[in-house]
């Protein structure tokens, strides 16, 4: 398992790249996926400690990528960070609830995305699909 990797799963390519050039520059490698069938098959044989997710993802949402990514024994403790442009009331708590760990709005910042990454590869999230608070509290 490489620490320093981030798999991102999002869909638009300028997206990727942005997050690549941020992650790169701060020395971490960044594996990508356009959608959730092949962000699943990555996370499986890359075995990422921090996975970005996008949710407006064509064919298997991000919702039904983080559902099926926390039903699974072997990757249930990757922690996912939802990574979308919606900011309806009350979606955070949606993908919170769906399993996602965290959460972070786009567009992406570049300090926020490091300062998210750093933390979650400095405090891993709690099994029991914890979210930030029952990280804060490891
Ligand atoms: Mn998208």
């Amino acid at each position: 398992m490489d620490q320093k990797l981030v798999l991102y799963i999002e869909d638009n390519f300028h997206n990727r790249r942005l997050a690549r050039k941020i992650l790169q520059s701060r020395g971490y490698a960044m594996a990508e996926a356009e959608d959730g069938a092949s962000g699943l098959e990555l996370a499986r044989s890359l075995k990422p400690r921090v996975i970005l997710l996008d949710i407006g993802l064509p064919g298997m949402d991000g919702l039904e990528v983080v559902a099926r990514l926390k039903n699974d024994e072997e990757l249930k403790h990757i922690t996912v960070i939802a990574l979308t442009a919606s900011a309806m009331r009350g979606d955070r708590e949606r993908f919170l609830a769906a399993g996602c760990d965290d959460y972070l709005s786009k567009p992406i910042q570049a300090t926020e995305l490091i300062g998210k990454v750093e933390f979650y590869l400095a405090h891993n999230a709690s099994p029991q699909s914890g979210g930030l608070a029952d990280t804060a509290r490891v």
